[in-house]
């Protein structure tokens, strides 16, 4: 009997573990597997907009317009396959200010790659998002935030830096309603936040046939809750920024900590 009871408890012991290993590997705030961007200067009232999983039309220009109407630049970790289908609109992300970043080329989950695997899937997205639009990215978010040393470390080799978030994610590919998605987000900002909303679902062809589901696709509900955050967040003070700029404030911003230190 307690021989066989062994087994079961093993097995047990083994499931809890892989569980904490996978949640770490998708926890965004952990340096556990190397130094990841999660935030911004903590002093500055600052927070950058990205979205991720697009480009995935109309909702991206949706998104693009309300950024435009209220005069707020993002940063779009764009989704490789689904750049090749739309480079219109990857052209319109870069016309109108805002910042890329290679989100792979299909999002798989990049913890069962080989390095090679992996390296395919940054430059197939880097070509085509140069074929679209002419630039080229040193941004990277890994699909479902999921990384472990090998990710890190090869996104680097490729001269990547990998952001993470801070704001915990708010579930908007759940439709919970705009109103929902916001106050998910706005409650958890803080000075140097950064914030993921979805605009494209894991970089599908939502245009095209064979359709998927139409919820799949339909990212309204982040349309409108944009426009909420942006609005409320700006009531609050806060300044909106790209991951560029977010990088050179926190750079500046330890340059002149660093100052303060060596003048003491
Ligand atoms: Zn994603």
């Amino acid at each position: 009997m307690k021989l066989n009871l062994r087994i079961p408890l093993l097995a047990a012991l083994l499931g809890a573990a892989a569980y904490v290993g996978y949640k770490l590997a998708e926890d965004p705030g952990n340096q556990l597997w190397g130094r990841t961007v999660v935030a911004g200067p903590a002093d500055q009232r600052e927070v950058a907009l990205t979205f991720d999983d697009g480009p995935n039309p109309p909702y991206t220009d949706s998104i693009l317009d309300v950024l435009r109407d209220e005069h707020v630049r993002a940063t779009f970790f764009v989704v490789g396959r689904a750049v090749a289908a739309n480079p219109a609109t990857v052209r319109r992300i870069v016309r109108e200010g805002h910042a890329l970043g290679n989100h792979t080329w299909d999002h798989p989950h990049m913890l069962v790659l080989s390095r090679a695997a992996m390296r395919v899937q940054l430059h197939r997205t880097d070509d085509a998002i140069f074929a679209a639009a002419g630039v080229r990215t040193k941004l990277m978010r890994p699909p479902f935030g999921a990384r472990d040393f090998a990710v890190i470390d090869e996104a680097k080799a490729e001269g990547y830096q990998v952001v993470m978030w801070s704001v915990p994610l708010p579930k908007d590919w759940e439709m919970p309603g705009d109103a929902t998605i916001a106050s998910r987000v706005v409650d958890n900002v803080g000075d140097g936040s950064i914030i993921v909303l979805h605009d494209g679902n894991r970089g599908l062809h939502c245009g095209r046939p064979p359709l998927p589901a139409p919820h799949e696709c339909d990212r309204s509900q982040d349309v409108a809750a944009t426009r909420r955050i942006v609005e409320t967040l700006r009531s609050r003070g806060f300044r909106f920024v790209t991951i560029p700029q977010l990088l050179a404030d926190s750079a500046r911003d330890a340059a002149r900590h660093t100052v303060a230190r060596s003048t003491r």
